[in-house]
C-alpha cells in the first residue's frame, strides 16, 4: 500500500467499504495507539452504534471461549449475522489455548467470511486496553458487523472498563470452581446483565444455580431498597425480564457450552441476550449508551492528564525533595493537585519542562 492509502482517511473509507485488510490494520492502529485513530474514528463516527455489543467475562476454566464460540457459531447459522470476535487477553499476544481451545469448531468459525475473529494483548496497548478495546469495537462497528463477541478474562480494572463498554454482558460461572462466588463478590455481579451456569452437565452446577439465583435477587433487591415503595426481594422466578420497579433482573441461564446446550432457543443465553436488548430499547437504549459513553470520556481524560502530568520533568524532583524535608506524601500529594487545578483554571498555558 501507498502512504496515501495508508493515510486515517482512506483506510477509513476503505473499512466503509468492506475491506478486512483495512479492518484488521484499523484494529491494530487502535491497539497501538496509532497517532493517525483519532482521525479514523472521526472519519468513521457515523456509522458506529449499530452492532450489538455483548460482553463475555467470567473465571479462566468457566468455558468463556467455548460460549463464544458456540454463540458466535448460532448467530450465524440461525440469524445468518456478521459477528465479530474480539478476545482482550491481559497477558499474552494471542490467546492460543484459550481461545483457540476448541479447534474443530473454531476452523468452522476461521474459515466463514461472516466472521471476524481478532484477539488482542492488553501488554501491546500501553495500559490503554479498555480504550483499545473499545475502539477496536468502534471499528468492527462501522465495518458493519452486526453483533460482536467481546471476551475477556474478568480480573482487572481494564477489563471492567471494557465490559462496562458493552451494551450486554453475559457473566460466566462454572462449578466446581469453589470460589465462583466470591469472584463474583469482588464486582462482576455489579457488570452483569446475564449470568450463565456453565457445565451445567457436572456436579455441582445446580447449586451454583441457585446461589447464583440468590445472588441475583440481593443484587435486584438493592436498587429497589434505595428507591421509594421498598418492594422487598420477593422470591421471583428469575424471568428475564423488568421487575415491579422496571429495573432489569439478572437472568441465570444453564448452559452446557461444551454440548452446545442452552446457547439459542428457550431460556438460552441467547434469548436472555435478546431481552436484555430489547428491555434497554424499551427503557431508552441511547440513554444508556451515553452513560457507557461517558465513562469512557471519563476514561481517557483520566488517561491524558496523568500522562500529562507526569510528563512534566520537574515533578519528580520537586516531590522526592519534598518527602527528603520530611513533608507527608498526602500533603505533597493535596498541595500538588491544588496547584495543578488552579494551573488548569487560570489556563496559562505551561511549559511542559519547566
Ligand atoms: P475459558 O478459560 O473460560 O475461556 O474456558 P474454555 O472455554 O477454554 O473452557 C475450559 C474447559 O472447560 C475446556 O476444557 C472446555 O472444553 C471445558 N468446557 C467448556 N464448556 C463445557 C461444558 O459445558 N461442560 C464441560 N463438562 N466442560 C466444558
Amino acid at each position: 500500500m501507498s502512504s496515501a492509502a495508508n493515510s486515517p482517511t482512506a483506510l477509513a473509507e476503505s473499512l466503509l467499504g468492506g475491506n478486512r485488510r483495512a479492518l484488521s490494520r484499523l484494529i491494530s492502529w487502535a491497539e497501538n495507539g496509532h497517532p493517525g485513530f483519532p482521525a479514523v474514528l472521526e472519519a468513521i463516527y457515523e456509522r458506529v452504534g449499530r452492532a450489538w455489543r455483548v460482553g463475555v467475562t467470567g473465571p479462566p476454566g468457566a468455558g468463556k471461549s467455548t460460549l463464544v464460540n458456540e454463540l458466535a457459531l448460532q448467530l450465524r447459522r440461525a440469524h445468518d449475522l456478521q459477528v465479530g470476535i474480539l478476545a482482550v487477553d491481559p497477558s499474552s499476544p494471542f490467546t492460543g489455548g484459550a481461545l483457540l481451545g476448541d479447534r474443530i469448531r473454531m476452523e468452522e468459525l476461521t474459515a466463514d467470511p461472516g466472521v471476524y475473529v481478532r484477539s488482542m494483548a492488553s501488554r501491546k496497548s500501553h495500559g490503554g486496553m479498555a480504550r483499545a478495546g473499545v475502539d477496536a469495537c468502534d471499528v468492527m462497528d462501522a465495518f458493519g458487523i452486526e453483533r460482536i463477541l467481546i471476551e475477556t478474562v474478568g480480573v482487572g480494572q481494564a477489563e471492567y472498563d471494557v465490559m462496562g463498554a458493552c451494551d450486554t454482558v453475559v457473566v460466566v460461572m462454572c462449578p466446581g470452581a469453589g470460589d465462583g462466588i466470591q469472584a463474583m463478590k469482588a464486582g462482576i455481579l455489579e457488570v452483569a446483565d446475564v449470568l450463565v451456569v456453565n457445565k451445567s452437565d457436572l456436579p455441582g452446577a445446580d447449586r451454583l444455580y441457585a446461589d447464583l439465583v440468590e445472588a441475583a435477587h440481593v443484587r435486584a433487591a438493592r436498587p429497589m431498597a434505595a428507591g421509594h415503595h421498598g418492594a422487598s426481594a420477593r422470591s421471583a422466578s428469575p424471568e428475564p425480564e423488568p421487575d415491579a420497579s422496571g429495573a432489569w433482573q439478572v437472568p441465570v441461564i444453564q448452559a452446557s457450552a461444551g454440548r452446545g446446550e442452552g446457547i439459542a432457543g428457550e431460556a438460552s443465553v441467547l434469548e436472555a441476550v435478546a431481552n436484555h436488548r430489547a428491555y434497554l430499547e424499551a427503557t431508552g437504549l441511547d440513554n444508556a449508551r451515553r452513560q457507557k459513553r461517558f465513562a469512557q470520556v471519563r476514561r481517557i481524560v483520566d488517561e491524558e492528564l496523568d500522562s500529562r502530568v507526569w510528563s512534566r520533568s520537574d515533578l519528580e524532583d520537586r516531590v522526592l525533595a519534598a518527602l527528603k524535608a520530611g513533608s507527608t506524601s498526602y500533603d505533597i500529594a493535596r498541595d500538588l493537585v491544588v496547584e495543578l487545578i488552579d494551573g488548569l483554571v487560570a489556563q496559562t498555558p505551561q511549559e511542559e519542562t519547566a
